[in-house]
């Protein structure tokens, strides 16, 4: 598997909150007293981004608190995880993050934080469907077509993702893993620049979650061929799974979900935990999430306990798997 672009690892900010919030010795009974950034890990447009800024709202009207978005990108997520992770603990430096929380320690020999020590758990906010997608004119019409020609032509085909620990490297890497090849990667620091770049012929496929896809599918400005779940999704009912569709093996569930720094006092988390679930149970983000292929998780899963399982079962799941396939980031 080689890179044929190199991994820029630039915090590029979309809204840069430099507003002293808060400090180690922030009272957690008066949280919170100022704004409240929330760091994404990839660019503005992506997946990660729109989930975000879709609950930021309802959250912020509900904590009293302006929210800002902040998106730090690079190395598939870890360069965000690592900034918040050595943040003081008041609640005011919050972390969103999806599947890559779990594949990064595998990924990452030098890793500079633990997702399981480093971290309080907020909640789960989605578990999202990813699709294979590719630009318009990409020449199979089928998965199964995809992947003969994928086999047949890997010296060219080129794929898109948002770097190593990204949801889209592990999508593309089963698949890659499945044909049994080494494609060219093309690496962005997020999948919303790496939709562009799809819709306007510069690369040739990728694995995405729906939130970035759905719409692009739906006007054909991209074609899809399969999503990896293992049922279909209401927002795209035509689209078969992987599964069905002939590709055993690549299923993969991402989910996002909100992090603080390890010493946050649980009074804090407490309050992040009960605003999320105001904003999972509010009707634009519900309507929104269905709009985008995916959905709330259920207010029981929007708890530091079921993000924790969720993170403890998929480093479980992908450790090995990653770990087998030699892949490293650096
Ligand atoms: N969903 C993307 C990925 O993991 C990243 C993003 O949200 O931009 O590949």
């Amino acid at each position: 598997m080689h890179l044929r672009i190199p991994l820029i690892s630039v915090a590029s900010v979309a809204v840069l909150s430099l507003a002293a919030c808060g400090g180690g010795d922030a009272d957690p009974a008066a949280y919170p007293e100022s704004e409240i950034t929330f760091v994404v890990p990839f660019s503005a447009g992506g997946p990660t981004d729109t989930v975000t800024r879709l609950i930021a709202e309802p959250m912020a009207e509900e904590l009293g608190q302006q929210i800002v978005v902040q998106n730090v990108e690079g190395a598939g997520g870890t360069v965000a995880a690592g900034q918040v992770s050595g943040e003081a603990g008041d609640g005011y430096q919050v972390l969103i993050h999806h599947i890559g929380m779990s594949t990064a320690p595998a990924l990452y020999p030098d890793l500079d934080y633990s997702p399981l020590e480093d971290f309080k758990t907020v909640g789960l906010i989605t578990e999202l469907p990813m699709t294979i997608v590719a630009r318009a004119d990409f020449e199979p019409e089928t998965l199964e077509e995809l992947l003969a020609y994928v086999e047949e032509n890997a010296d060219t085909v080129t794929i898109a993702n948002a770097g190593v620990g990204a949801a889209s490297q592990l999508c593309g890497l089963l698949i890659e893993q499945a044909v049994g090849v080494d494609l060219t990667e093309v690496p962005y620091d997020g999948t919303g620049p790496a939709l562009t770049d799809l819709i306007g012929g510069q690369v040739d496929f990728m694995c995405d979650q729906t939130p970035n896809t759905v719409a692009q599918i739906e006007s054909g400005d991209i074609k899809a061929y399969a999503v990896t779940t293992p049922e279909r999704i209401e927002a795209l009912p035509d689209l078969p799974t992987t599964a069905e569709a002939g590709l055993d093996g690549v299923e993969v569930a991402s989910f996002h979900g909100l992090y603080v720094p390890s010493d946050t006092p649980d009074e804090v988390v407490e309050k992040l935990t009960a605003a999320l679930k105001v904003a999972l149970a509010d009707q634009n983000v519900i309507d929104s999430f269905a709009d985008l292929g995916t959905a709330a998780v259920a207010e029981d899963q929007a708890t530091p306990e079921a993000l924790t399982a969720k993170l403890e079962e998929q480093l479980e799941l992908w450790t090995p798997i990653i770990e087998a396939s030699g892949v490293t980031g650096g």
